[in-house]
């Protein structure tokens, strides 16, 4: 049923608003004369009264940044962080190269040897900052969850090319003592009932 608010001629049948081009102002006395009619319509006057009220409300809707910093989700997706497992301390990456292929804006690099132990290790592990658009494949893809998003979002760099490495990554062993590596949870994050949905091998029955 149609609106009768908008029963006029500029609105179609389908209750759509039309726009009348032949009423478009198209020289300046034309466009003067809709100011002042718009005007003395008290729109603008509209308009003020509402900047006015706002402010008496004295409710501050910005804030001064960066002396003040909105809080951030748990899912923000900031700066990469590399962890580190609870139990040794050890590096969680295993230097699959999944994050390095899943990457779509190619910019991770990363290379593997193998250690004294006959263990592959991660030798290099950079990301380019300035190409990251932080879609969060990387973390996603992860099997170790070593690799996630922290929320450092203060990132700019004169550079465009602005690469983070495997340690400016990797959490600082005093986190650990201290017990404050943050868990991830955005994309790919383990929940507390995770256990209930992992194939057991046969051997666990
Ligand atoms: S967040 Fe996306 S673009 Fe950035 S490194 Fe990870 S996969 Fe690549
Ligand atoms: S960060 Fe994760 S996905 Fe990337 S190489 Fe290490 S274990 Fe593999």
């Amino acid at each position: 049923m149609k609106n009768e608010a908008f029963n006029d001629r500029n609105v179609s049948s389908d209750g759509y608003f039309k726009v009348d081009i032949a009423e478009y102002p198209t020289d300046g006395w034309a466009k003067f004369t809709r100011v002042v009619r718009r005007t003395f319509r008290a729109e603008l006057f509209v308009g003020l009264w509402v900047v006015l009220r706002e402010m008496l409300k004295f409710d501050i809707h910005t804030i001064q940044y960066p002396l003040e910093k909105m809080p951030i989700g748990p899912r923000y997706r900031a700066v990469h962080e590399m962890k580190r497992l609870w139990e040794s301390d050890a590096e969680r990456c295993i230097g699959c190269g999944l994050c390095e292929k899943i990457c779509i804006s190619n910019c991770i690099k990363m290379d593997t040897k193998i250690d004294e132990h006959s263990r592959k290790e991660v030798s290099e592990y950079t990301i380019n900052l300035g190409r990251c658009i932080f879609c969060g494949y990387c973390a996603e893809v992860c099997p170790e969850l070593a690799i996630t998003h922290g929320g450092e979002y203060e990132n700019c760099s004169e550079q465009r090319e602005h690469f983070i490495d495997y340690t400016g990554m990797l959490t600082p062993l005093e986190m650990m003592a201290n017990g404050t590596q943050k868990e991830f949870e955005g994309f790919g994050a383990i929940t507390p009932h995770e256990d209930e949905s992992v194939k057991k091998t046969p051997l666990s029955y």
